[in-house]
Protein backbone atom coordinates (compact mmCIF):
# COMPACT_ATOMS: atom_id res chain seq x y z
CA UNK A 1 0.00 0.00 0.00
CA UNK A 2 1.18 3.41 -1.14
CA UNK A 3 0.97 6.11 1.65
CA UNK A 4 -0.19 9.57 0.95
CA UNK A 5 2.83 12.22 0.82
CA UNK A 6 2.60 15.54 3.00
CA UNK A 7 4.59 17.58 -0.39
CA UNK A 8 4.28 18.01 -3.87
CA UNK A 9 7.91 18.07 -4.07
CA UNK A 10 10.92 17.14 -2.60
CA UNK A 11 14.74 17.16 -2.85
CA UNK A 12 16.14 14.30 -1.27
CA UNK A 13 19.92 14.50 0.06
CA UNK A 14 21.93 11.48 0.45
CA UNK A 15 25.32 11.21 1.90
CA UNK A 16 27.77 9.54 0.43
CA UNK A 17 27.64 6.92 3.55
CA UNK A 18 24.49 5.49 2.28
CA UNK A 19 26.24 3.91 -0.70
CA UNK A 20 28.59 2.12 1.78
CA UNK A 21 28.95 -0.51 4.55
CA UNK A 22 29.41 1.41 8.01
CA UNK A 23 32.68 3.02 8.26
CA UNK A 24 34.22 1.09 5.28
CA UNK A 25 33.98 3.65 2.50
CA UNK A 26 33.58 2.93 -1.19
CA UNK A 27 30.59 1.34 -3.22
CA UNK A 28 28.42 -1.56 -1.68
CA UNK A 29 25.79 -2.06 -4.13
CA UNK A 30 23.88 -4.00 -1.56
CA UNK A 31 23.58 -0.88 0.34
CA UNK A 32 22.79 1.39 -2.65
CA UNK A 33 19.92 -1.70 -3.61
CA UNK A 34 18.69 -1.16 0.03
CA UNK A 35 18.74 2.48 0.01
CA UNK A 36 16.80 2.35 -3.70
CA UNK A 37 13.96 0.02 -2.62
CA UNK A 38 13.20 3.03 0.35
CA UNK A 39 13.24 5.66 -2.98
CA UNK A 40 11.25 3.50 -4.98
CA UNK A 41 8.17 3.16 -2.25
CA UNK A 42 8.48 7.06 -2.46
CA UNK A 43 8.35 7.54 -5.94
CA UNK A 44 5.68 5.53 -6.18
CA UNK A 45 3.31 7.51 -3.82
CA UNK A 46 3.29 9.89 -6.54
CA UNK A 47 5.68 12.95 -5.05
CA UNK A 48 8.33 14.00 -7.23
CA UNK A 49 11.63 13.11 -6.36
CA UNK A 50 15.36 14.68 -6.87
CA UNK A 51 18.19 12.92 -5.18
CA UNK A 52 21.22 15.10 -4.45
CA UNK A 53 24.30 12.31 -4.02
CA UNK A 54 27.05 13.15 -1.64
CA UNK A 55 30.73 11.24 -1.86
CA UNK A 56 32.30 11.24 1.27
CA UNK A 57 32.48 7.31 0.93
CA UNK A 58 35.28 7.56 -2.02
CA UNK A 59 36.47 11.03 -1.39
CA UNK A 60 35.83 14.97 0.38
CA UNK A 61 38.17 17.40 -0.90
CA UNK A 62 39.52 19.08 2.12
CA UNK A 63 40.54 16.13 3.88
CA UNK A 64 42.23 15.17 0.50
CA UNK A 65 44.08 17.96 -0.22
CA UNK A 66 45.00 17.95 4.06
CA UNK A 67 47.31 15.05 3.28
CA UNK A 68 49.77 16.11 0.60
CA UNK A 69 51.12 19.87 -0.65
CA UNK A 70 51.16 18.09 -3.92
CA UNK A 71 47.04 18.50 -4.21
CA UNK A 72 45.47 22.01 -5.09
CA UNK A 73 42.26 22.25 -2.79
CA UNK A 74 40.46 23.14 -5.63
CA UNK A 75 41.48 20.03 -7.45
CA UNK A 76 40.61 17.69 -4.37
CA UNK A 77 37.46 19.06 -4.97
CA UNK A 78 36.64 18.66 -8.36
CA UNK A 79 37.80 14.70 -7.33
CA UNK A 80 35.20 14.96 -4.36
CA UNK A 81 32.40 16.29 -7.49
CA UNK A 82 33.27 13.47 -9.70
CA UNK A 83 32.86 10.88 -6.79
CA UNK A 84 29.69 12.03 -6.62
CA UNK A 85 28.97 11.36 -10.12
CA UNK A 86 30.22 7.66 -9.94
CA UNK A 87 27.37 7.69 -6.78
CA UNK A 88 24.62 9.13 -9.00
CA UNK A 89 25.88 6.50 -11.62
CA UNK A 90 25.32 3.58 -9.20
CA UNK A 91 22.52 4.73 -7.70
CA UNK A 92 20.70 5.04 -11.41
CA UNK A 93 21.30 1.47 -12.28
CA UNK A 94 20.16 0.46 -8.87
CA UNK A 95 17.06 2.53 -9.44
CA UNK A 96 16.22 1.47 -13.02
CA UNK A 97 17.19 -2.29 -11.83
CA UNK A 98 14.10 -2.02 -9.54
CA UNK A 99 11.62 -0.39 -12.28
CA UNK A 100 11.94 3.48 -11.14
CA UNK A 101 12.19 5.60 -14.43
CA UNK A 102 15.17 7.84 -13.52
CA UNK A 103 17.23 10.54 -14.90
CA UNK A 104 21.16 11.27 -13.81
CA UNK A 105 22.04 15.36 -14.40
CA UNK A 106 25.64 16.50 -13.78
CA UNK A 107 26.79 20.06 -12.47
CA UNK A 108 30.27 18.94 -14.52
CA UNK A 109 29.18 18.55 -18.52
CA UNK A 110 30.04 15.00 -19.13
CA UNK A 111 27.39 14.51 -22.00
CA UNK A 112 28.82 10.73 -22.75
CA UNK A 113 27.96 9.97 -19.29
CA UNK A 114 24.55 11.60 -18.05
CA UNK A 115 22.67 14.81 -18.79
CA UNK A 116 23.89 17.66 -18.14
CA UNK A 117 22.07 19.76 -14.90
CA UNK A 118 19.34 22.03 -16.92
CA UNK A 119 16.72 23.71 -14.37
CA UNK A 120 13.95 23.02 -16.64
CA UNK A 121 14.72 19.95 -18.27
CA UNK A 122 14.86 18.80 -14.36
CA UNK A 123 11.35 20.29 -13.53
CA UNK A 124 9.94 18.49 -16.69
CA UNK A 125 11.07 15.06 -15.55
CA UNK A 126 10.07 15.79 -12.25
CA UNK A 127 6.55 16.63 -13.67
CA UNK A 128 6.73 13.07 -15.26
CA UNK A 129 7.28 11.22 -12.07
CA UNK A 130 11.03 10.33 -13.17
CA UNK A 131 13.71 10.30 -10.70
CA UNK A 132 16.14 12.84 -11.15
CA UNK A 133 19.47 12.09 -9.51
CA UNK A 134 21.54 15.37 -9.20
CA UNK A 135 24.93 14.99 -9.30
CA UNK A 136 28.17 16.96 -9.34
CA UNK A 137 27.30 18.80 -6.27
CA UNK A 138 27.06 22.84 -7.61
CA UNK A 139 30.06 22.11 -10.12
CA UNK A 140 31.90 24.92 -7.87
CA UNK A 141 34.81 23.68 -5.38
CA UNK A 142 34.99 24.54 -1.78
CA UNK A 143 31.32 23.83 -1.34
CA UNK A 144 29.42 20.38 -0.17
CA UNK A 145 26.61 18.48 -1.13
CA UNK A 146 24.58 20.31 1.46
CA UNK A 147 25.22 23.38 0.01
CA UNK A 148 24.18 22.17 -3.54
CA UNK A 149 21.20 19.98 -2.22
CA UNK A 150 20.02 23.45 -0.64
CA UNK A 151 20.44 25.60 -3.80
CA UNK A 152 19.09 22.94 -5.91
CA UNK A 153 15.93 22.73 -3.96
CA UNK A 154 15.41 26.39 -4.09
CA UNK A 155 16.23 26.29 -7.77
CA UNK A 156 13.57 23.55 -8.39
CA UNK A 157 10.89 25.17 -5.91
CA UNK A 158 11.39 21.97 -3.40
CA UNK A 159 8.74 21.72 -1.00
CA UNK A 160 11.26 20.70 1.50
CA UNK A 161 14.94 19.22 1.80
CA UNK A 162 14.89 15.99 3.63
CA UNK A 163 18.37 15.13 4.62
CA UNK A 164 19.06 10.82 5.14
CA UNK A 165 21.98 10.32 7.21
CA UNK A 166 22.81 7.41 10.04
CA UNK A 167 22.25 9.97 13.29
CA UNK A 168 18.45 10.58 14.44
CA UNK A 169 18.72 14.06 13.57
CA UNK A 170 20.29 17.25 14.91
CA UNK A 171 21.77 16.99 18.32
CA UNK A 172 22.47 20.09 21.22
CA UNK A 173 26.06 18.30 20.75
CA UNK A 174 27.70 15.18 19.23
CA UNK A 175 25.77 12.15 20.69
CA UNK A 176 29.23 9.89 20.17
CA UNK A 177 30.71 12.66 22.69
CA UNK A 178 28.30 13.40 24.79
CA UNK A 179 25.84 10.93 25.46
CA UNK A 180 23.93 13.40 27.35
CA UNK A 181 23.37 15.09 24.16
CA UNK A 182 19.66 16.40 23.56
CA UNK A 183 17.73 15.88 20.40
CA UNK A 184 16.09 18.14 18.85
CA UNK A 185 12.64 17.28 17.35
CA UNK A 186 12.49 20.68 16.15
CA UNK A 187 14.44 23.52 15.69
CA UNK A 188 14.76 27.31 13.73
CA UNK A 189 17.18 27.95 11.36
CA UNK A 190 18.38 30.62 13.17
CA UNK A 191 18.84 28.54 16.63
CA UNK A 192 21.25 25.89 14.26
CA UNK A 193 23.25 28.96 12.60
CA UNK A 194 23.23 30.67 16.16
CA UNK A 195 24.36 27.56 17.73
CA UNK A 196 26.85 26.42 15.12
CA UNK A 197 25.37 22.36 15.52
CA UNK A 198 26.77 19.95 13.26
CA UNK A 199 25.01 17.44 10.84
CA UNK A 200 24.50 20.01 7.84
CA UNK A 201 26.97 22.39 6.42
CA UNK A 202 25.36 25.91 7.85
CA UNK A 203 25.43 27.46 4.66
CA UNK A 204 23.26 25.04 3.37
CA UNK A 205 21.27 25.59 6.17
CA UNK A 206 21.08 29.49 5.45
CA UNK A 207 20.46 29.25 2.04
CA UNK A 208 16.94 27.32 2.95
CA UNK A 209 16.36 29.92 5.23
CA UNK A 210 16.72 32.58 2.76
CA UNK A 211 14.49 30.19 0.97
CA UNK A 212 12.08 29.31 3.33
CA UNK A 213 12.36 25.48 2.82
CA UNK A 214 11.77 23.44 5.54
CA UNK A 215 14.58 20.53 6.54
CA UNK A 216 14.48 17.11 7.78
CA UNK A 217 17.45 15.44 9.38
CA UNK A 218 16.43 11.63 9.55
CA UNK A 219 17.73 8.32 10.36
CA UNK A 220 17.52 6.37 6.71
CA UNK A 221 18.74 3.44 8.04
CA UNK A 222 15.49 2.90 9.93
CA UNK A 223 12.87 0.68 7.79
CA UNK A 224 10.33 2.74 6.30
CA UNK A 225 11.94 6.15 7.71
CA UNK A 226 12.10 7.65 3.78
CA UNK A 227 8.57 7.10 3.61
CA UNK A 228 7.56 8.49 6.98
CA UNK A 229 9.62 11.78 6.38
CA UNK A 230 7.88 12.02 2.74
CA UNK A 231 4.86 11.57 4.42
CA UNK A 232 5.52 14.54 7.04
CA UNK A 233 5.33 12.23 10.37
CA UNK A 234 7.37 13.48 12.96
CA UNK A 235 10.68 11.85 12.77
CA UNK A 236 14.37 12.83 13.24
CA UNK A 237 14.73 17.03 13.37
CA UNK A 238 12.42 19.47 11.23
CA UNK A 239 14.84 22.61 10.94
CA UNK A 240 11.97 25.66 9.87
CA UNK A 241 11.00 29.64 10.84
CA UNK A 242 9.71 28.45 13.88
CA UNK A 243 11.11 28.94 17.43
CA UNK A 244 12.86 25.78 19.23
CA UNK A 245 11.71 23.42 20.98
CA UNK A 246 13.52 20.41 22.18
N1 LIG B 1 32.17 19.18 -3.59
C1 LIG B 1 32.51 20.39 -4.16
N2 LIG B 1 31.51 21.21 -4.59
C2 LIG B 1 30.18 20.89 -4.47
C3 LIG B 1 29.86 19.66 -3.85
C4 LIG B 1 30.87 18.82 -3.42
O1 LIG B 1 33.67 20.74 -4.27
O2 LIG B 1 29.33 21.66 -4.89
C5 LIG B 1 33.25 18.27 -3.19
C6 LIG B 1 33.77 18.53 -1.80
O3 LIG B 1 35.17 18.34 -1.80
C7 LIG B 1 33.09 17.45 -0.98
C8 LIG B 1 33.04 16.29 -1.95
O4 LIG B 1 32.76 16.93 -3.20
O5 LIG B 1 33.79 17.13 0.19
C9 LIG B 1 32.02 15.23 -1.66
O6 LIG B 1 30.81 15.81 -1.23
P1 LIG B 1 30.33 15.80 0.32
O7 LIG B 1 31.50 15.91 1.23
O8 LIG B 1 29.28 16.83 0.46
O9 LIG B 1 29.70 14.34 0.41
P2 LIG B 1 28.89 13.69 1.64
O10 LIG B 1 29.45 14.20 2.93
O11 LIG B 1 27.48 14.08 1.49
O12 LIG B 1 29.08 12.23 1.44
Amino acid sequence: MSFKPAYKRILLKISGECFCRNREGGISMSEVGAVSEQIRKVAESGVQLAIVCGGGNILRGKQFSAVSAAIQPATAHYMGMLATIINGLALHDALENIGVPTRLQTAIRMESVAEPFIRRRCIRHLEKNRVVILSGGTGSPFVTTDTAAALRSREIEADALLKATRVDGIYSEDPEKNPHAVRYSEISYQDVLTKRLGVMDLQAVHHCMEGKIPIVVFNYLREGNVERAVAGERIGTLVHGQAQSV
